[in-house]
């Protein structure tokens, strides 16, 4: 993997930091995206930097296509080549569909779904031309199956698995491989953040909503890690995961067993 070049979406935090980690530490050159604070930021990407990698940071808003256009553009001229794209940005909004905000629904789609639709359609070209390519999409369990409250985001994680099977099948012949990982409860700001929200929709205490809703799920009645996410990652951005494309793969505690 020394000296490839990987655009992440989302990854000022949680698994796309820990992807961003990962890769630095097997030589790839990055580009981070996302949102928060400019200092913040700027300590992860020189911390990135400091693995002895070269790390940019894109300030693409994930519903804006020009933005990921540009995004996707900027790292091939910066960084020399597009040879990975995890498309990991999301957000999450908890509430049931017949009070679920319309603008709740839009920005969900846009940067859950969506945004993964831009950026593949401008990096496909890059890693076709190059000879090689991976791309990552974090789907979800709940692309798999559903949960309530959760309309949006299981409407848009279903649609990250039916965008990873296609354009796995466009691009089996351009040693370029197309793939879902779908964790399922990780211990990250996206989980921490909807807990108050799950809480209120269900009427239970938060402590209620990790026990009996969240690790409910999970089998093993742990929160999968960062690091293992990002481990599988890796794996299929190896050469040995060459035949692996098209597949939507879970990583969840035997939750959709
Ligand atoms: P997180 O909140 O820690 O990270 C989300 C990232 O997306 C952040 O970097 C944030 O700034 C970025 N982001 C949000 N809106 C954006 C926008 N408009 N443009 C650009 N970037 C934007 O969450 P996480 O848990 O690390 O989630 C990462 C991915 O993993 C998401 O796609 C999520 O659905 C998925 N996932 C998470 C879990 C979990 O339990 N945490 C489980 C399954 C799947």
């Amino acid at each position: 993997m020394q000296g490839k070049c990987a655009v992440i979406t989302g990854s000022t935090s949680g698994i796309g930091l820990a992807y961003a980690k990962a890769l630095a530490a097997e030589g790839v050159n990055l580009m981070i995206n996302g949102f928060g604070e400019p200092d913040a930021i700027e300590a992860e990407r020189s911390a990135l930097e400091a693995r002895g990698v070269r790390a940019l940071y894109s300030p693409a808003d994930m519903t804006k296509p020009a933005e990921i256009a540009d995004m996707i553009a900027t790292a091939r001229r910066e960084l020399g080549a597009v040879d990975v794209l995890i498309n990991n940005a999301g957000i999450q909004h908890v509430a049931p569909v017949e009070e679920f905000p319309d603008e709740a629904w839009d920005a969900v789609i846009a940067i859950n779904l969506t945004s993964a639709f831009h950026a593949v359609k401008h990096a496909v070209p890059l890693m076709r031309e190059a000879g090689w390519g991976r791309i990552i999409n974090t789907a979800s369990a709940h692309a798999l199956v559903a949960s309530p409250g959760k309309v949006a985001y299981v409407a848009a994680k279903h649609g990250i698995a039916g965008l990873t099977k296609t354009v796995a099948l466009e691009t089996a012949e351009d040693n370029v491989t197309v793939n879902a990982i779908c964790p399922g409860y990780v211990w990250t700001p996206l989980v921490e953040k909807q807990i108050p929200d799950t809480a209120r929709t269900r009427g239970i205490t938060e402590d209620e909503v990790k026990r009996d809703v969240l690790l409910a799920a999970q089998p093993t009645k742990k929160f999968v890690t960062v690091e293992e996410v990002a481990s599988l990652a890796l794996y299929l951005c190896s050469d040995r995961a060459a035949s692996i494309t098209g597949a939507v793969i879970s990583m969840d505690g035997g939750w959709t067993a």
